[in-house]
């Protein structure tokens, strides 16, 4: 199946993603969470919501157990243990479903979503088209 390559910075770890899971247009969002923020120190993070089986990783990421978060259930955020990049986020509250940072390809689609608006500062705007929510949607 023909799929699209990102890497972390240093290109130690790369994502497979197939072209089908990528084109899910629907299934992109920038989360403007805290979490999200510190962990990319930046102003959010966009992914792209695709199954397990959708996605190839190629490397050995790190790790860590995020339990200070919204739903109270911990997260496990994937970074490059070398270059610090954000890999991917998993989530007991979507069980089979990655959520993989779209800053490590090359074409970034635009995102379907915005999640948790509330956390986004008052400088800056809503993206045009994206739907709004205050959290993540039921
Ligand atoms: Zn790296
Ligand atoms: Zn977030």
């Amino acid at each position: 199946m023909s799929s699209t390559t990102g890497s972390c910075l240093c290109e130690q770890i790369s994502v497979a993603v197939t072209k089908e899971a990528l084109g899910a247009a629907d299934k992109t969002a920038v989360c403007r969470c805290k979490n999200c923020r510190q962990s990319g120190g930046s102003l959010a993070s966009i992914v792209l919501i695709a199954p397990e089986s959708s996605v190839k990783i190629t490397g050995q990421p790190k790790i860590y157990q995020d339990t200070n978060t919204n739903s109270g259930k911990p997260v496990q955020r994937a970074f490059c243990g070398n270059c610090g990049s954000p890999i991917y986020t998993a989530s007991h509250t979507m069980p089979g479903m990655l959520m993989i940072k779209l800053g490590l390809f090359d074409e970034i689609p635009k995102p379907a979503m915005e999640l948790f608006c509330k956390a986004r500062p008052t400088w800056d705007k809503a993206i045009d088209g994206a739907k709004q929510f205050d959290t993540v949607p039921k």
